[in-house]
């Protein structure tokens, strides 16, 4: 990991080294943090945060579902995450705000420990690589099921969650894959393990509509950019079949932005390289996240 200088933690710009933890830190051991992930774009208007609010929206709300009280306002961790940024004097980067149950007490009952906060920045690139985002990756189902609503919290952007993801994805990886695809506890298609999945039949956008999905910011903008340029989307139940015999598929994530799935368990999707729809839409995006599409300016969080 390439280091930036400063991290907020708890109020205060710390040195990167100094932005360490208890080792009886509860939320190591039992899991029990939220955290959001964010990207800062360069743009002819210097650096700019994507969606700020509604990333730290969802930070707030993660917290609620897990009963933790964040010591601060959403609108003293979007200062907070902004002038983070500044301080790291970067033109981008990936934006890591993390509200934790720290020191305290030992035990599975949280409630005894305090709220620990934290902003890391760092320079992150294409999260699986340029190759991939141009020519697009290849995902295989996996033998995980996602993590069931009343198992866990799917809505939620826990820590705790991420074994489940970080099951899968070493799973696909020793398997020779680049990402594998979760499907629910119903057998229905639900995410990647760091994504939302979308896939193009006949001209129709379609993503899943599980309650087992991160409900991702990155969709949320794919379905408006989509809809904006009058393709139709559907949300619907979605199966490994659909996947196979579809024309285009992609993920789309904070970190994965929109990245080409040329393959399936196998299976070539469509012809096996990125489909037109699956192109557009990662132009416009680009342009969208960088400031260069009009209609979109109140996405974006100008630092300086
Ligand atoms: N699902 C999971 C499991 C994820 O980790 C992510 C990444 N945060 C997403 C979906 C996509 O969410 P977003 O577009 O908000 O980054």
């Amino acid at each position: 990991m390439q280091e930036l200088r400063l991290i907020w933690r708890n109020g205060k710009l710390v040195d990167w080294q100094e932005a360490t933890t208890h080792i009886l830190t509860h939320a190591l051991h039992y899991g029990t943090a939220v955290f959001e992930g964010i990207r800062c774009y360069k743009t002819k208007k210097g650096p700019a945060v994507f969606r700020l609010k509604e990333h730290v929206r969802r930070l707030f709300d993660s917290a609620h579902i897990i009963k933790m009280a964040i010591p601060y306002t959403p609108g003293e961790i979007e200062k907070a995450i902004v002038e983070t940024v500044k301080a790291n004097e970067v033109e981008e980067c990936y934006i890591r705000p993390v509200a934790f149950r720290g020191y305290g007490e030992m035990g599975v009952d949280p409630t005894r420990c305090e709220v620990d906060c934290a902003i890391a920045t760092w320079c992150w690139g294409a999260y699986m690589g340029d190759k991939g985002l141009k020519e697009g990756i290849r995902a295989k189902i996996s033998s995980y099921v996602r993590t069931y609503v009343n198992s866990g919290s799917p809505r939620a952007k826990t820590s705790a969650n991420y074994l489940n993801s970080a099951l899968a994805k070493m799973e696909a990886k020793e398997l020779g894959y680049d990402e594998a695809i979760l499907l629910d506890i119903h057998g229905f298609v639900a995410e990647g393990s760091g994504e939302n999945i979308f896939y193009v039949k006949d001209g129709i956008l379609y993503t899943p509509h599980s309650y087992s999905i991160l409900l991702g910011i990155t969709r949320d903008t794919v379905i408006k950019i989509a809809e904006k340029i009058g393709i139709l989307i559907r949300e619907t139940l979605c199966t490994r079949d659909d996947l196979y015999l579809a024309d285009e598929a992609f993920f789309t994530g904070t970190a994965a932005e929109i990245t080409p799935i040329v393959e399936v368990d196998g299976r070539r999707i469509g012809e096996g390289k990125p489909g037109p729809l699956t192109r557009k839409l990662q132009e416009i995006f680009f342009r969208v996240v960088r400031g260069e599409e009009p209609g979109y300016e109140n996405w974006l969080t100008y630092v300086s």
